[in-house]
């Protein structure tokens, strides 16, 4: 869906001009368009056939209160991967009991947390943390729910960084051993052996992953059906978003040369269902990814031009801080100016942050518009682990985020304040 598009020589979100929010609100500025939001939710939860699934959305991608209240308010699942993440779920007005519980590190605290706000399961990554949850569990005079989280040691083909379907990858349980691993839950005291788990990577484009980690593990589900009567299989997220083209092409004549084909929901599911129907049983998604990631742009405002001798800088004030992709696992975004341009130049610029690290790049030699001091543009596909995963680095205060709908826009998160900034720090006596 294309929310995000030129109009009258300027670009807008859904019915709201970005040059004016940025007068408004100051960049960089985090906005997200709440159409493209719910149009991928429906897309995904009402694209699966007749299957009998579950949308789960990945918390962690984007956990605004707002964007989980939109998400909560259509019906939607959680996949939480902290407790910290529960306690949003609870004050955006989600229902833990539609919440499954996934990391390879949770705490006592965290589930007992679990246990208490009664979560749909424990996606459960090793025997050790089964057993601990065994013990908790009994002392709340609980049964605790779990699946175990199955590693299928299926390369998914993405950036290393987001693979976790491999054998030397730390996530799951080995496909090898898993079901001894079941054997020995099942007959702990206060577990509920309820389903079966995976996740092998995410921005995947391609629907043959997918396909080879179900064919792989869909015949231990009917065996773990038979055996144990678990009642859900969930497959994980990791629907790969195309970060070209995510803009209405309109007649910019620099913008044509976009071609990477997306993985259609269409896809994805023609060719997983006809596998996940016989098990006769729940299905979960866990998508988080393809949910908010094309939703949102970081708007930002060009601050300085330095020609050097080989290259021609563009420097924003956005920065790694505000949108860490590009520097933790060379992530791309697309880069477009908030004025629309008026004919089809271009020079290869580097579009770099002002923070202290080589590192702080959104792109290099990228062919875009002339830029002037002042001129603002939007990096594309912000909206997925973005604003979650900025940070303070430099002492800069957290952006602002938006969500627009229609022609409203709706601050949801102000600004961070240098005093909110520094407001747990203390110097000793
Ligand atoms: C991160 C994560 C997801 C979501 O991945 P996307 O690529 O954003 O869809 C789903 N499930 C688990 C267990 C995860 O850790």
């Amino acid at each position: 869906m294309h929310s995000f598009h030129y109009e009258n020589g300027s670009l807008q979100c859904e019915g709201v001009n970005l040059d004016n929010l940025a007068d408004q609100h100051g960049t960089p500025l985090y906005v997200y368009s709440k159409a493209t939001i719910l149009d991928h939710y429906r897309r995904l939860s009402d694209g699966m056939g007749e299957l009998d699934c579950e949308v789960c959305y990945a918390t962690k991608a984007n956990s605004n209160l707002a964007v989980l209240n939109l998400l909560a308010e259509e019906g939607a699942g959680f996949d939480i991967v902290s407790g910290g993440e529960l306690f949003r779920i609870e004050k955006a007005g989600g229902d833990p009991a539609k919440c499954t519980f996934a990391g390879v590190g949770k705490t006592r605290a965290e589930i007992e947390l679990g246990l208490e706000k009664g979560i749909y399961s424990f996606n459960v990554e090793s025997e050790a943390e089964v057993a601990l949850i065994n013990v908790i569990a009994g002392e709340m005079g609980k049964k605790a729910p779990v699946a175990f989280r199955v590693n299928p040691n299926v390369d998914a083909k993405t950036h290393k960084y987001i693979s976790t379907g491999k054998s030397e990858n730390k996530f799951g349980v080995d496909f090898s051993v898993i079901r001894e691993a079941y054997e020995r839950a099942a007959a702990l005291p206060n577990i509920e052996v309820r389903g079966l788990q995976m996740h092998i990577g995410s921005q995947l484009t391609s629907s043959n992953p997918f396909v080879e980690a179900v064919e792989k593990v869909a015949p231990l589900v009917e065996e773990l059906k038979e055996k144990y009567g678990i009642e859900f299989f969930s497959i994980g997220g990791g629907i790969g978003i195309v970060y070209e083209d995510t803009l209405a092409s309109g007649d910019s004549a620099w913008w044509d040369k976009r071609d990477e084909k997306p993985l259609t929901i269409e896809e994805y599911s023609a060719r997983l269902v006809p596998l996940l129907k016989p098990l006769g049983l729940k299905i979960i998604m866990e998508p988080g990814r393809f949910m908010v990631g094309n939703a949102g742009v970081l708007l930002t405002e060009v601050l300085y031009e330095k020609r050097g001798s080989a290259k021609i800088f563009q420097i924003i004030d956005a920065a790694m801080n505000d949108l860490i992709r590009p520097a933790l696992y060379e992530g791309h975004h697309d880069i477009v100016p908030v004025k629309e341009p008026v004919d089809g130049t271009t020079e290869a610029v580097d579009i770099v942050g002002p923070v202290c690290e080589s590192g702080d790049f959104f792109a290099q030699n990228r062919e875009l518009p002339p830029l002037d001091s002042g001129d603002r543009i939007a990096l594309l596909s912000a909206g997925a682990y973005g604003f979650v995963m900025a940070s303070n680095y430099n002492t800069r205060p957290m952006p602002a985020e938006i969500l627009v709908d229609g022609k409203v826009a709706h601050v949801i998160r102000k600004r961070q304040s240098l005093d909110d900034l520094i407001a747990g720090e203390m110097i000793p006596e």
